[in-house]
Order: structure tokens, then sequence, then C-alpha cells
């Protein structure tokens, strides 16, 4: 093991509480991960130190401010193996980076998107919007019992009308795993433009976006230690360039006037307004925190407790998981006679957080006749012991509900 989990634990404060009198167990980091103290730092010393508005002063504080806020640009495109920074475009999150997509793609009646059973809402919805005002076609992929994708469907459901191929890296509800290469040079040789979400992939996987060869990728900050309302879009320059601006308003313009406005460059163009500039120094500080540990480390980690987690919890009576065996991140399982939120609320009570209820994937959840699973997720801070807690207590909840 390159790090020690008890180690770095103590790197993130809020774990060192107590829930109900028990050692607080955090296992609801598929929603949003906890913050360690160099993110905190990060922002804290934004706003003690350098805050000023950027790109635009001339003063000492905007010149700090912006060279910070290009910096935690470098950064997040290093961390992704961009071809520059330009191509790394600041946005509030997943979902916001999907919308800005779905809001610049010119569709035309019966052209198609293809989409897959396993997203999340953000990566459902935008289309369908998309859809309704283009006259555009959704269509869906879908995934086999055993909560992995149906290739040959993916294969066969990919035609020349597509242009967009949207699918998440890892499933957020069941932990599988895309075979994302596969699917992108299979929608890049259709002809489609292709948008992975990498909300999950991002906390739990090196990301080589020149590797993959998508057009864009996805994430949020708050699912790898950085704060909420900051996240990413990557895009590649050529699809980029060759789409229309989005929000309109400062920062995105290179000149105004009442007759003609012209637009600015990449990654400014898709970056109007004030953005948030602590957010993107704290995206970096996690990304560095993520790094300094490393990621193969920290997948491996987490490997081990997904793995130790689903054999404790197979082992118990009429316990269902659900995904297949090799998951990342996210465990997801149901209990006969036993309701998803009444178990939750239970081992609430012993300290144990974790998620039930649909993951903001209800499609997915109505493909397999349930309303939701209750899923424990994984992050570098969790321990063997945390699992085993977890184990005990659903084991004790399900006792005292049945
Ligand atoms: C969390 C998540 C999203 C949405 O991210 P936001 O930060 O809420 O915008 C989208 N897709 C997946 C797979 C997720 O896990």
């Amino acid at each position: 093991m390159a790090f020690d989990p008890s180690k770095v634990r103590a790197e993130f404060p809020i774990l060192a509480q107590a829930v109900n009198g028990r050692p607080l167990v955090y296992l609801d980091n598929a929603a949003t991960t906890q913050k360690p103290r160099a993110v905190l730092d990060a922002s804290r010393r934004y706003y003690e130190e350098i805050n000023a508005n950027i790109h635009r002063g001339t003063h000492h504080l905007a010149r700090a401010a912006t060279a910070a806020h290009e910096a935690a640009r470098e950064t997040v495109a290093r961390h992704l193996n961009a071809a520059e920074p330009a191509e790394v475009i600041f946005t509030a999150g997943t979902t916001d980076s999907i919308n800005l997509v779905a809001a610049i793609l010119p569709l035309a009646p019966g052209d198609e998107i293809l989409i897959t059973a396993l997203e999340h809402h953000s990566n459902i919805v935008p289309w369908q919007m998309l859809c309704e005002r283009s006259g555009a076609i959704l269509k869906v992929v879908p995934c086999h019992d055993d909560g992995t994708l149906d290739r040959a469907a993916f294969h066969s459901l990919l035609g020349e009308r597509t242009r967009l191929t949207a699918f998440t890296w890892i499933s957020n509800a069941f932990g599988t795993v895309n075979p994302v290469h596969e699917m992108t040079a299979a929608a890049k040789a259709a002809g489609s433009l292709v948008l992975v979400d990498a909300a999950q992939a991002i906390p739990h996987l090196a990301i080589d976006v020149r590797a993959l060869g998508a057009d864009f990728v996805a994430f949020s900050g708050h699912k790898v230690y950085a704060p909420t309302g900051i996240g990413v879009l990557w895009g590649k320059r050529a699809a980029l360039d060759a789409l229309p601006p989005w929000r309109g308003g400062g920062e995105m313009i290179k000149e105004v006037t009442f007759e003609k406005t012209t637009y600015n460059e990449l990654p400014f163009k898709y970056e109007a307004g004030t953005p948030n500039i602590e957010g993107a120094i704290a995206l970096a500080a996690a990304l560095d925190f993520v790094n300094g540990r490393g990621l193969a480390a920290i997948a491996a980690h987490e490997d081990r407790l997904i793995r130790r987690a689903a054999e404790g919890l197979s082992a118990l009576p009429g316990v269902h998981l659900y995904g297949p065996p090799d998951r990342a991140g996210a465990l997801s399982f149901g209990i006969a006679g036993v309701h998803h939120y009444d178990l939750g609320t239970l081992i609430d009570q012993m300290g144990v957080a974790v998620r039930t209820g649909h993951h903001c994937c209800q499609p997915l959840m109505g493909r397999f006749g349930i309303t939701g699973t209750t899923r424990a997720s994984f992050a570098v801070y969790n321990t063997e012991d945390e699992v085993d807690a977890l184990v005990a207590a659903v084991a004790r909840a399900v006792a005292m509900l049945r």
C-alpha cells in the first residue's frame, strides 16, 4: 500500500466527529466526498490573501488571482493530459458541463443522440430537452442483468444519424465500469461526437483525454475532494471551435458594440461572467492531493474495500448485490423484505452514512423493477474497519426489520 489510510483520514477534519454517539462511517462518497485540509486551506488562502476579480485588473491582487486561476486550469489540463489548458472550461459541475454541450449542439430533426441505460439524470434530461427543441431522437443502449452494458446493442444502435454519443465512464448507481475506450472509438468511427460523463471516474481512475479520443469529458470537483460549485468541461479544441458560444456576458467577448459582438477565444468563449475563482483553485489543490497519494494506489485501496464489503454483505441472508463483480467506487444492494429507506435510516443511527433511493438513475431502477437500492461508496479515507462496521450495522438492522 502506497499510503496509510489512517494518516490520510487525519487530513479530513470532518471525519473526526461522532454521529449518534458513534464514530462517523462516511460511505456516501459517490454523492459527494469530504475535503482534505489542503483543499480547505487553498479556499481560505484564496480569500485571505488574493481575492480579486480576474482577467481585467491591473492591480496586484487581480494579477495574483488571475495567475492562480489560470495555474489551476493548467493543473487540470495536466491531470487530464489535455493538449492545452484552453481546452479546460470551468463550469459549476458535471450537470452544468453537460447542459453546456446540450445548449450549443446544432441538431436537426431526425438526428440521433445515443445514451445508455446506466446514465445519471444529468446525462439523460439535457438530451431529452435538446431533442424536444430540435426534433432529434434519443436512443438508449440497454444493459444486462448484471448491470453491464449490452455492447452488441451499443454497436448496432450507432448509426449514420448518430450525432452525439454520451455515456458514463463509471455508473454512480452500480459501480459498473464501461469500456469507454472501445465505445469512444466505435462512436468516432461512426462519425458521432462523444461526451463522457467522468463524474465517478475522476476520483478513481487516471483520465487521459488524448488516449480516450472523446470530444467532451465532464466532471464535478466535489466528487474528487474539491468544493461544490466547480467542475470541468474538457472539450477538444476542434469540436469547441466549431460550436457557437453559449451564455453571453462579460469575459466571453472580444469586442462589444450595439451593432455586433465578437467572441473570445477558448476557454473564455464558454466562461461568461465572474467564475468560481476559489473553486477552481481548490479543485487544483484537490487534484494535487489525489496525485500525491497516487490514483493507482487509491484505486487499489478502494478495490480492496469494495470487495470486502461485497463479500460481507453477500453473506447476509436475502442480500442481492447489483452490478458486476468488478465495480469501481460504489456497491449497490437490496435486501428481500427490507425497504432501502428503512435500512438507511436504521444504520444512520449506528453512525453509518450510506445513500438509499434511485441515485438519480430512475430509468435504471425501472429496468431492474425496483424503486431504489442501498449504496455504499468508497473513498481514499475509508478503512477496512469501516467496511466491517457497515456489514455489522446492516446485519443488525436486518434482524430488527425482519
Ligand atoms: C454526481 C454525478 C453527476 C452529477 O454531478 P453534479 O455534481 O451533481 O452536477 C452526473 N453523473 C454521474 C455519474 C454522477 O455521479
